[in-house]
């Protein structure tokens, strides 16, 4: 998707201003992205219908300072926050007598560990006093795993054996009423796939305790498979929000985007590992950057900035870091050397240099792929290398054809380098091998 993405993106490069025919050019692909990453189709049109709007709109009152491209993608990144918003979405609690929560959803969705994760919440940061239902009667094992959650919690976990699914949740609202606790979390069965079974089971049980919050969990890996079963469990239950699971992983995040539409709940929380302790509140910018380029939509709408006016840009940041070590500097530093081959080995004889230039190896093999890395970061990324983060260093990779290995070990070297520099300028030996020129 990303890289669809940036195909949408690319193709402002160099234009100046959104038109009617670019944007139509640019929302075709971002159509096709969306529809790659298992976004639903009536969802993508709606978006790209959205997005349509709201660039046009744009090119209309367009600021001369910014360039189509960049317009584009705020356009987009704008329509996918409020698609997948509000991001204050919270917990329904009740008014009086202990909070219901149900959570549903398919098997292996993270259900009984996203239970765990929400009475851990409940109790650290608002002072709940929790219950855990264990309403997954039919598999043994199932009731042990929340047990063993609930012990690590300290949080109390009631089940009753021989009862059914309904029966146990509704004793378990019961239990809670008498022994004071004041949210109850019930933790139900999955299956494989939706099946009447499954659905006349969760149905009963919403029935039967007329649950605060009706949770569906979803495994944010799985895509339009996800989004179907939402749909099913949409229809029988009222459900009041949604949990995507498994945003650690390399999930596309295009079903967050679809969910949100089809069940017209807010997304809640994100699980983000399999510890307790891995559940973040639901942020639409997370999500949205993650659709638009693994978290690195900052990077994209720089690099479109760049494009309209390096120098600018370059003076800018030049102004702002005047003094400092940048990578133009390593790479120039790099080549000075290479030059004269051997004033590596006089500097590895200073004391505390040495070590420092162990692994600079510098060939022209060497060199060649820095410049690929150097040339596939925005003005600004050179300049302040400390801004790389993951999300730009996959980005970097891509860009130069290597592996987000390579940046590592570049950024790795320009942190020695400029070690290095701050030694030698100690030393007095300052000139002309500081930072530029002055
Ligand atoms: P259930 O069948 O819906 O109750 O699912 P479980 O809670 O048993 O979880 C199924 C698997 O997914 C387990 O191995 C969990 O550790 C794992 N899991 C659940 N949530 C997350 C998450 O947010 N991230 C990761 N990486 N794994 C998760
Ligand atoms: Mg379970």
């Amino acid at each position: 998707l990303t890289q669809r993405l940036s195909g949408a993106f690319d193709r402002f490069r160099g234009e100046k201003e959104l038109t009617e025919s670019n944007i139509e050019e640019g929302l075709r692909d971002v159509r096709r992205a969306l529809l790659d990453a298992d976004v639903h189709f009536q969802v993508a049109k709606d978006f790209v219908d959205s997005v349509r709007e709201r660039a046009l709109g744009q090119a209309k009152i367009a600021d001369k300072g910014v360039s189509a491209s960049d317009q584009f993608v705020a356009a987009v990144h704008h329509e996918l926050v409020e698609l997948m918003g509000p991001e204050d979405a919270r917990l329904q609690m009740a008014k009086s007598g202990p909070t219901v929560i149900l959570m549903a959803g398919l098997q292996g969705a993270g259900k009984t560990t996203t239970c765990a994760k929400l009475a851990r919440l409940l109790v650290t940061k608002h002072a709940k006093r929790p219950l855990l239902v264990a309403a997954d009667v039919k598999r043994p094992a199932a009731v042990e795993q929340l047990r063993v959650l609930g012990r690590k919690l300290n949080v109390p976990v009631f089940h009753q054996e021989g009862l059914g699914p309904a029966d146990v949740c509704e004793r378990g609202v019961a239990h809670a009423r008498a022994q004071g606790n004041d949210v109850v979390i019930l933790d139900t069965a999955g299956r494989l796939h939706v099946d009447d079974e499954l659905m006349d089971e969760v149905a009963e049980i919403a029935r039967r305790t007329s649950p605060d919050d009706q949770i569906l969990v979803v495994d944010s890996m799985t895509g339009q498979d996800a989004v179907r079963s939402a749909q099913e469990f949409h229809s029988r239950l009222s459900l009041t929000g949604v949990i995507l699971t498994k945003f650690d992983g390399d999930a596309r995040g295009g079903a967050a985007l679809s969910l949100k539409k089809v069940t017209g709940c807010p997304i809640l929380f994100l699980g983000t590992g399999e510890k307790i302790e891995d559940l973040d509140a639901f942020s639409a910018e997370r999500v949205a950057g993650r659709i638009l380029g693994m978290g690195d939509v900052v990077g994209l709408v720089e690099a479109a900035q760049d494009k309209i006016d390096e120098t600018e840009a370059q003076a800018q940041y030049e102004r702002l870091v005047m003094g400092s070590f940048t990578l133009e500097d390593m790479l120039a530093q790099l080549r000075m050397i290479q030059n004269l081959g051997p004033l590596k080995k006089v500097m590895g004889m200073l004391p505390g240099v040495g070590q420092q230039l162990d692994n600079l190896d510098i060939d022209d093999k060497h060199i060649k792929r820095i410049e690929a890395l150097c040339t596939s970061m925005t003005a600004r990324e050179r300049l302040q290398p400390d801004l790389i983060d993951m999300g730009r260093r996959r980005r970097i990779a891509r860009g130069a054809g290597q592996d987000v290995g390579a940046v590592n070990q570049l950024l790795k070297q320009w942190k020695q380098m400029k070690q290095l520099m701050k030694v030698m300028k100690k030393m007095g030996m300052g000139a002309g091998m500081g930072s530029k020129a002055k």
